[in-house]
């Protein structure tokens, strides 16, 4: 009777050690296949960026100068938004109202250092105003469509290797950043994805410049 119990117990305790470890097995790959979904809000605290464009240098970023009096080593609405935008390896899609943000501008241009492939879709308006940043973009040799429509393109929304989609309120300007409040939801559902990607190609396509010269040249 002694033995039986003993067997039971051990038994038990190889029971329980196994669904334990099945347990843990089913968490880890769950939570490692969870599709990537993150909100951010701004205005965003003001901290200094450069270890996000140099992640190499561990604590204060040899590129940043020593005078250098923002905050550092602190994680930000805005440095979450660069490092998702830096992440990309192939291709990044943004349509984007107002695009004056000197930090973003620098991130679109370290992407195309790399080799990545940018496509650029603004308003034509807003991409005239002082300060914009998209005659910069253009003279780095970057794709830039504007939107010729008699209605305003505004939309912000970037897709980065047509895989994540960024979306929300925030203009890439400065005061969008610094001072609005604002809204950018980051994710990599497809059922959301996908429907960006569709907008993006219409609108690319429908203001293909070639496109319109022809529509010009047409009978009225
Ligand atoms: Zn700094």
């Amino acid at each position: 009777m002694m033995l039986w119990t003993v067997k039971a117990v051990g038994l038990g305790v190889v029971a329980l050690a196994l669904s334990l470890e099945l347990l843990a097995w089913f968490l880890r790959r769950h939570r490692s296949g969870r599709t990537l979904n993150e909100v951010l809000f701004f205005p965003s605290e003001l901290a200094c960026v450069e270890q996000v464009f140099n992640p190499s240098s561990p604590h204060f970023p040899s590129s940043c100068s020593p005078s250098c009096p923002l905050p550092h080593g602190v994680e930000t609405s805005f440095s979450r938004l660069l490092r998702r935008i830096l992440s990309a390896t192939s291709s990044l899609d943004l349509c984007v109202f107002s695009f004056s943000n000197m930090d973003l501008r620098r991130a679109v241009l370290a992407l195309q250092s790399k080799g990545v492939t940018i496509r650029v879709l603004t308003d034509k308006e807003y991409a005239a105003i002082t300060g914009s940043q998209i005659g910069v973009l253009r003279k780095a040799g970057i794709c830039v469509r504007c939107d010729t429509a008699s209605v305003y393109m505004h939309h912000k929304f970037a897709v980065v290797d047509s895989r994540l989609l960024i979306t929300g309120s925030l203009n890439w300007t400065l005061t969008a950043v610094q001072s609005n409040k604002e809204n950018i939801l980051i994710t990599e559902e497809p059922e959301l994805v996908q429907p960006f990607i569709q907008e993006f190609h219409r609108l690319w396509v429908d203001n293909d410049p070639a496109r319109h010269r022809y529509r010009a040249s047409e009978p009225r």
